[in-house]
């Protein structure tokens, strides 16, 4: 074939960003398609794990994040009564694999993604409707009455995917029953210091305090609740403080700081597991593949691994079709290994009856460090499972 295949990729998040950003590189046309009306610069904070850091420099992209973010040098767990239960080995883990894991803000990630992008390629206000396969592409209709047509479609939209409602038909979210209150304050304290993280954990309830540079703190708190209630929220920040009575001070007091409308709500949920990715020349790509609770911090992680995955495939297969199979292949069971797991550790986690409480936080306490290396190990390392990225030589020696 002599022109370059065009790639549709719907959805500007994270995931849908990356995926541009990798197929471009690799001499890819491509096109992508956000139904909001401008590219989301607001938001909260995010991790990107040392897997993330290391799936992107496998094929040759280095976003700098440490100049965008926080890179983590201090993990640690408390309890309510502010007593340490123990701190986490996250910075060394990702020191050995050669990669930084880095907080940052969801804007300041999208601006390094754009950074690599030219941005005539994004169209915004375009909202999917419709999927249409034909021999030679396959073509996509907008709620406006644009339409384009291509030689691929990733389906990188999200937890709501219209993409993936198409290839496995439309089923139900799976709600987790608790409600996340997200949000990024300028906040000073002595127990914040460069790169720090720390979540403490109560019966029902956690908080998260991130460090993202810049002077910049983002928490995060949860508390359980049904998913009807958590939708209809509406509270301000003295209304979350009311969860948190008797907490360390650092947790009201950062809360009180935040103005109510700096802080976003959203309900905890995921979706059980699908190895139904794609089919034809149609794949899907992130949340939209495979949506999974927070606990892990690897949501936008594993969207930035499948895209750096979906390049180095891309690349090796002649035949696209075959590569969207060959990506998938890889993809799924490190995939289903996370949602599964960030849903078992949220269960975990949110757990409110008091000695289950007492037992999760004694377990991970005296949990033997080489156990607790190897479970955080299974996330933070980038997985290929079988596949051979070095066989993609010329890209690794074009950092
Ligand atoms: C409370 C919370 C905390 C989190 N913390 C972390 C963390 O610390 N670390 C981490 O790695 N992950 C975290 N995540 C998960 C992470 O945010 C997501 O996994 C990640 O953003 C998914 O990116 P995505 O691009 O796949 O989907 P999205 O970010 O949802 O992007 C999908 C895009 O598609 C667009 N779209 C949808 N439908 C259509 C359509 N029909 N037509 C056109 N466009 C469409 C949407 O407008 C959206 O812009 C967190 C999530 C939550 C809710």
């Amino acid at each position: 074939m002599n022109r370059p295949l065009k790639v549709i990729i719907v959805g500007a998040g994270i995931g849908g960003l990356t995926a541009a950003v990798v197929l471009q590189k690799i001499g890819y046309f491509v096109e992508v398609y956000e139904q909001a009306p401008t590219l989301r610069t607001v938001g909260s904070g995010l991790s990107v794990m040392s897997n993330a850091v290391a799936a992107l420099s496998s094929i040759g992209i280095n976003l700098k994040l440490e100049h965008f973010g926080a890179p983590i040098k201090y993990f640690e767990i408390r309890n309510v009564k502010d007593r340490l239960i123990r701190r986490l080995p996250i910075p060394e883990i990702s020191f050995s694999n050669g990669f930084d894991s880095v907080c940052i803000s969801r804007k300041a990630l999208q601006e390094a993604l754009l950074q690599q992008l030219d941005k005539n390629i994004i169209h915004v206000g375009a909202k999917v409707t419709n999927i249409i396969e034909k021999d030679d592409g396959v073509s996509v209709h907008f709620s406006d009455g644009r339409e384009t047509h291509g030689d691929l479609l990733i389906g990188a939209d999200g937890i709501y995917s219209f993409v993936r409602d198409y290839i496995q038909g439309n089923k139900p979210i799976r709600p987790a029953h608790y409600i996340c209150w997200l949000a990024i304050t300028r906040y000073q304290h002595p127990q914040i210091t460069p790169g720090y993280v720390g979540h403490y954990w109560g019966a029902g309830k956690r908080i998260g305090l991130i460090d993202i540079g810049g002077g910049e703190v983002y928490w995060w708190g949860t508390a359980n609740m049904q998913t009807e209630q958590s939708l209809k929220w509406k509270g301000n920040n003295r209304d979350i403080l009311s969860y948190y009575k008797g907490w360390p001070a650092i947790v009201s007091d950062i809360i009180l700081q935040t103005p109510s409308e700096n802080i976003i709500t959203v309900p905890a949920q995921d979706r059980p597991f699908s190895p139904l990715w794609g089919k034809g020349r149609i794949t899907l790509l992130g949340d939209a593949a495979h949506p999974m609770l927070t606990s892990l911090g690897q949501g936008a992680g594993m969207a930035i691994e499948d895209a750096a995955i979906l390049g180095h495939v891309l690349r090796q297969q002649l035949d696209p079709i075959s590569a969207l199979r060959q990506y998938e292949k890889i993809r799924i069971p490190r995939a289903e290994m996370l949602v599964n797991a960030s849903r078992m550790l949220s269960e975990t986690e949110q757990d409110d009856r008091t000695f289950h409480c007492l037992i999760r936080d004694l377990s991970l306490r005296f949990m033997p460090m080489i156990k607790l290396r190897k479970n955080l190990e299974k996330s933070l390392n980038f997985s290929t499972g079988n596949f051979d990225i070095h066989a993609d030589t010329s890209l690794n020696s074009s950092q």
